[in-house]
């Protein structure tokens, strides 16, 4: 039997994630579904926001869904997320975005970068290292050149080469990875990518980069889609897999019904895609532009439709198709 774990964290996550395993459960319902409690709501409660008996748990399981953590406003334990991309080594964040004429893949960097956690303060200032591996950039380039020729696309480089001494290391070994793999590449400034793909998104396919800048292209990216609510991602390594919507916990709209549930669903779809049912993910893809196309929307999308109503919308889709 399929095991999933599900974290579902705290704020909106506690209310988009039930939603995706309601319409994953109407797919697939044979489905083991095991809670695991992590986050800032659990860290309140038992002075411990991530054990080692969960890391476990999600190691065990086929595949983990994730909500999001709020980060403690007293900066108390690190960042939970930050901790399982290590923990299960996945090293790969894809942060896919389609639209009307956009259909493209941020693929991060997900455990080096910025994000290596090698930083310390001083008395007159604070230091991060930016780590860039052969390693660590070799992998992320294969699975973004594999992911760009199963797509029968084509790569492109983020890269602040020009700058970051770290970034000609990524950018000399990704294009040789790309040409490895006889995928059809070209490099492009981050800078100057950011608005780039805002004003000509129809030019990009697979685009890889970095820990820090893969995460704020993606948000930009998510632009296109129509905001944070749309935004799917699944973190991929050799041996794990951990799907999760782009946004935080938005504490701002938390318990108020107002959550766009897509992110999350489709996060489910992806990982339907990922382990083997791929027409499954494709009939969820189309009942939910189904019910947006009938006009039935949650408020960040200008609709007046609550979380729930949108679920059991999509739900009734998939029933009926
Ligand atoms: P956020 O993504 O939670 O929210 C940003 C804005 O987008 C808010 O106005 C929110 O209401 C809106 N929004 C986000 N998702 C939405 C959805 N599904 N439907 C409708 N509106 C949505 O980012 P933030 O406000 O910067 O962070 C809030 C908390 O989440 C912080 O504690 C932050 O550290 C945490 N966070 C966690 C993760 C994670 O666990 N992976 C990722 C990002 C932020």
């Amino acid at each position: 039997m399929t095991t999933i774990a599900v974290a579902e964290g705290d704020g909106i996550g506690r209310e988009v994630i039930p939603a995706a395993v309601a319409i994953l459960s109407t797919i697939n319902p044979d489905w083991e579904w095991v809670p695991v409690e992590v986050g800032y709501a659990r860290w309140q409660r038992t002075g411990s926001a991530l054990t080692s008996g969960d890391l476990a748990m999600m190691k065990e399981a086929d595949a983990v869904l994730f909500g999001a953590i709020t980060t403690p406003p007293e900066g108390e334990y690190p960042s939970v997320i930050l901790q399982i991309r290590k923990a299960l080594d996945l090293y790969a964040n894809l942060r896919p975005v389609r639209a009307s004429g956009v259909d493209l893949v941020t693929v991060r960097e997900n455990t080096e970068g910025l994000y290596s956690g090698i930083e310390w303060e001083e008395e007159d200032r604070a230091c991060t290292v930016r780590v860039v591996s052969k390693k660590g950039t070799r992998r992320i380039a294969t699975r973004a050149s594999i992911l760009a020729r199963e797509r029968n696309g084509h790569l492109t480089i983020g890269h602040k080469a020009n700058v970051l001494r770290s970034d000609r290391l990524f950018l000399s070994l990704c294009t040789a990875v790309a040409e490895e793999y006889n995928v059809p590449h070209a490099a492009r400034l981050i800078d100057a990518l950011c608005l780039d793909v805002l004003l000509h998104p129809e030019a990009y396919d697979v685009i890889v980069t970095t820990n820090l800048f893969g995460d704020i292209l993606s948000d930009v990216t998510g632009y296109l889609a129509g905001g944070l609510g749309m935004l799917p991602s699944a973190n991929l390594g050799d041996r794990h897999a951990l799907f999760e919507p782009v946004h935080g916990s938005a504490p701002d709209i938390a318990g108020t019904g107002r959550a766009n549930p897509i992110a999350a669903i489709l996060s489910g779809a992806m990982m339907l895609d990922h382990l083997g049912y791929p027409e499954e993910a494709d009939l969820i893809e189309a009942a939910i532009q189904s019910v947006l196309l009938a006009g039935i929307r949650t408020p960040d999308l200008g609709g007046d439709t609550d979380t729930e109503t949108f679920t059991r919308a999509v739900c009734r889709v998939l029933q009926s198709s």
